[in-house]
């Protein structure tokens, strides 16, 4: 099966190695070209030397960028994929990207007789790396099964949200309870500490009660207590997702001013430590501004 990949990124690489085998034919494009020439050096893939060029044949394309945007400027810019992509073919879009964007896209493509389904992941680049990644997608049965292969390659739990759509709504919402847990739980081990409670103890206490999550249970123990801070999800993409998600519940007259109020708290975060910090890092602003590190 011909496959191109378009987006080597701390995610996109991980999953791209999963393709890079029978019955597989890769050919991978990265707009840093080096990190597509790294990646052929590491596993058996062609590099080409443009999206388009790397769509052109493809059954399957599949898309991991940053954001929708990012999706559309690869389809329509100079050498873009839209006028190479075969009538037939698959877009298989692993971008965590936004509902009326991917429904556009989806609906362009159709015209074309291109088929697109959204396919947001999670599990970070841990389940990458092993290929044991949630996937939840939005679109045609019909079209999945075209792409089923693709998916079954580096996902493990592989659900159906929905229209085309549907996988970007749900990911977007799981981000922003990601990022409400990282701020809540940020704030509250920041009290703690000031209060002379060691943040090992209250972990302990934390996990076995129902304050516990993924944050508390994983990510401040082996993140922010060694202060290791590993870049494996950036920041700025989650203010994205975030952001996704607030743009969502506006779209459907909702109230929900917890997300709001974590939105702009995450907005700040990435304007005070930048573009390419890791997501975990966000709970040094609440240390900054209380003069305490959770350690
Ligand atoms: P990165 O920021 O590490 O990589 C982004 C990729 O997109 C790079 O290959 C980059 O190319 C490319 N890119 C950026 N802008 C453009 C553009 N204008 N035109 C063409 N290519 C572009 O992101 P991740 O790999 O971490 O994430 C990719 C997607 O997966 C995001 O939507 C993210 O939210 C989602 N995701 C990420 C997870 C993670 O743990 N990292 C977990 C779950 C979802 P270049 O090398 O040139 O910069």
């Amino acid at each position: 099966m011909r496959v191109a990949f378009i987006g080597l990124g701390d995610i996109g690489s991980l999953i791209a190695s999963h393709l890079a085998r029978d019955p597989f034919s890769l050919t991978v494009w990265n707009r840093t070209a080096s990190k597509a020439r790294d990646f052929a050096a590491a596993y058996p893939a062609r590099v080409a030397s443009s999206a388009a060029e790397a769509a052109r044949g493809a059954e399957v394309v599949v898309t991991c960028l940053p954001s929708s945007a990012e999706v559309e400027a690869v389809l329509h810019g100079e050498e873009g994929m839209l006028e190479a992509l075969e009538r037939g073919a698959v877009l298989l879009d692993c971008t965590s990207g936004d509902p009326p964007t991917s429904r556009s896209i989806a609906a362009e493509l159709s015209r074309r007789g291109v088929g697109f389904i959204d396919a947001p992941v999670s599990g970070g680049t841990t389940a990458a790396r092993s290929g044991t990644l949630t996937i939840m997608w939005g679109g045609e049965e019909a079209d999945f099964e075209r792409v089923r292969p693709v998916i079954e390659a580096f996902g493990k739990k592989i659900v159906h949200a929905g229209p085309v759509g549907a996988g970007d709504a749900l990911k977007a919402v799981n981000n922003a309870l990601l990022a409400v847990h990282i701020l809540s739980t940020g704030e509250g081990l920041a009290v703690l500490v000031k209060a002379g409670v060691d943040p090992t103890i209250a972990l302990d206490v934390i996990n076995a009660s129902s304050g516990r999550s993924n944050t508390s249970e994983n990510l401040i123990p082996q993140r922010v207590l060694t202060r290791a801070f590993p870049r494996t999800f950036r920041l700025a993409l989650l203010d994205k997702d975030i952001g996704i998600a607030e743009a969502l519940a506006t779209e459907l007259g909702m109230q929900t001013p917890v997300l709001s109020l974590v939105a702009k708290r995450l907005h700040q975060a990435r304007s005070a430590l930048g573009e390419e910090v890791d997501h975990v890092e966000a709970v040094k602003m609440i240390e900054a501004e209380n003069d305490v590190v959770i350690q």
